[in-house]
């Protein structure tokens, strides 16, 4: 795949430009390459495509934050055409707008940008409408230890194809048909109209036919002249590792059939994130909280701590305090699409007995007045200065 140029670029803008200098940037590229000016011109076409890319990205909120801190090595719910990379079929965004996608999306854009109000450009014919099935909507749990592998799901569902009787027609063994009397076959039917530039002729799509210019004279019994049937499909896919809950996923063509032919609808995979009984995600980061004994803290020792993987054994110095962090490096959660992996955070916590016998009381009574078991003004002192992460979130000890 060539290499993608920065959006930004494309459209001509600054990095901080605002949600209307986008607008007017992305208009005057639409207007100078637009089809109609440029036609059977493949370049023209690629520029004007591109264009519609970088203002579908740059024009959402959401989707500018994830690509000015991703770019096209993709964020969490991926642009950039490299989601490709999983699973065949992903497309991400920037898999490509097809000019169906730009008109629909964003020809009020064009709108009024002709002279004519939302007549456009020239003797351009109205367009039919892509026929294209709906979008089906799945969600999907995943388990850390899915985030952390990838993992392949296999579905069943529920989804509109073309019948198989009739090819999808609609009509009897798919031949039943006759050309529309009303367009002869056109799929347009025009009309003069009256403006206040004088008589107009302009042209619509057939109301008799839906522009498809022909007509069913028998249909399909199978399908009785929908076109399509339910079917129960089984849809695999991979849910890449590094995942995060909200992703969503689009398998091209795996949603619905259209009625009477056309392409199939996305299946969008929504990814929900299963809450871990013991590890918490913060982004690649997880966090364990780990309740350490009095006397390990004292005198040192071990700990075992979960980690995606199995447990992991972990050494505790002497005098380990509550609230220190141990990381533990590469033991958290891999980005996507990148080779980065976050960290294992273990936040110690001291136990302090809640109930004791008279055994284990009088042997913590013998501890009180020793002169290292109670902190001293600059102890204490040393200690908060190294704790200031507990307070400050962005600052955490390693
Ligand atoms: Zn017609
Ligand atoms: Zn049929």
């Amino acid at each position: 795949m060539a290499e993608k140029r920065d959006y930004y670029e494309v459209l001509g803008v600054p990095k901080d430009a605002s949600a209307d200098d986008i607008k007017k940037a992305y208009r005057k590229l639409a207007v100078k390459y637009h089809p109609d000016r440029n036609p059977d011109d493949k370049d023209a076409e690629e520029k004007f495509k591109e264009a519609a890319e970088a203002y579908d990205v740059l024009s959402d909120s959401d989707k500018r934050a994830k690509y000015d801190r991703f770019g096209h090595s993709m964020g969490p719910q991926g642009f950039g055409g490299g989601a490709g990379g999983f699973g065949g079929g992903f497309g991400g965004f920037g898999g490509g707008m097809s000019m169906e996608d730009i008109f629909s999306r964003f020809g009020d854009i064009f709108g009024d940008m002709g002279g004519m109000g939302g007549a456009a450009y020239g003797s351009h014919r109205p367009r039919r409408h892509a026929n294209k099935g709906t979008d089906l909507r799945i969600t999907v749990k995943v388990t850390l230890k899915d985030v952390m592998n990838g993992v392949e799901k296999k579905l069943k569902i529920p989804r509109l194809v073309a019948c198989g009787h009739c090819n999808g027609t609609g009509a009897k063994d798919g031949t039943a048909f006759k050309t529309c009397p009303r367009c002869g076959g056109s799929g347009y039917v025009s009309r003069i109209q009256q403006t206040m530039f004088g008589a107009m002729q302009s042209e619509s799509v057939c109301p008799e036919c839906n522009g498809e210019g022909k007509i069913i004279t028998e249909s399909c019994v199978h399908c009785h002249g929908s076109g399509v049937e339910k079917k129960d499909e089984v849809v695999s896919f991979m849910i890449p590792p590094g995942v995060e809950n909200g992703t969503v996923l689009t398998l091209r063509g795996k949603g619905n059939a259209p009625r009477h032919g056309g392409v199939n609808g996305d299946l969008l995979i929504v990814v929900q994130e299963e809450n871990d009984p013991e590890l918490i995600r913060d982004g690649d980061d997880l966090i364990y909280n780990l309740m350490l004994d009095f006397p390990t803290a004292a005198l040192g020792g071990t700990a075992e701590v979960p980690t995606v993987e199995g447990k992991a054994r972990l050494k505790i110095a002497a005098g380990t305090q509550p609230g220190k962090v141990l990381r533990l490096r590469g033991k958290g959660l891999p980005r996507m699409q990148s080779s980065i992996k976050g960290d294992l955070l273990v936040n110690v916590m001291v136990y302090v007995p809640e109930s004791l016998n008279d055994a284990e009381k009088s042997a913590i009574e013998s501890l009180k007045d020793s002169p290292n078991v109670v902190p001293t003004e600059s102890t204490s002192k040393r200690i908060f200065s190294r704790l200031r992460h507990i307070f400050n979130k962005e600052n955490r000890e390693s």
